[in-house]
């Protein structure tokens, strides 16, 4: 737990959201904003601020999220479907909240991959 993190404190109950997903470590939600017809976030209960210190921290993390999801994925339709994992780290990856956390898109065919990237 973080002081002033919002995943944190979506985590913690003190701001609702919309869980699809959780065991004892990971937790999903949906995206308050979301930019494909599923949008998901998929986000350790122990914070850290991005991919390389979660790596660097504890790599078990990024496992306990990518077998959340694919237990979720294969729960739901989404398995078969076809889904896009993404995590955004920094200024060039977007990152706009400082919590690792996995995005799950799917529910629709997405478009192109990385567009403003070139
Ligand atoms: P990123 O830009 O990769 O850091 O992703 C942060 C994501 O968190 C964005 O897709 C936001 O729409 C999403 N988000 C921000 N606030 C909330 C919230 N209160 N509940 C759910 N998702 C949120
Ligand atoms: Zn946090």
């Amino acid at each position: 737990m973080s002081d002033n993190c919002l995943f944190c404190k979506i985590m913690s109950g003190q701001i609702p959201t919309t869980k699809v997903y959780e065991d004892e470590k990971v937790v999903g939600i949906k995206d308050i904003n979301p930019l494909a017809a599923k949008h998901f976030l998929f986000i350790h209960k122990e914070h850290t601020a991005n991919f390389s210190q979660m790596m660097e921290i504890d790599p078990q993390q990024a496992l306990d999220i990518l077998k959340a999801i694919k237990k979720y994925v294969a729960e739901s339709k989404m398995e078969e479907e076809g889904f896009r994992i993404v995590t955004n780290q920094g200024h060039f990856g977007g990152q706009t909240v400082a919590h690792t956390h996995f995005h799950l898109l799917g529910g629709a065919p997405l478009g192109p991959f990385g567009e403003q990237g070139k």
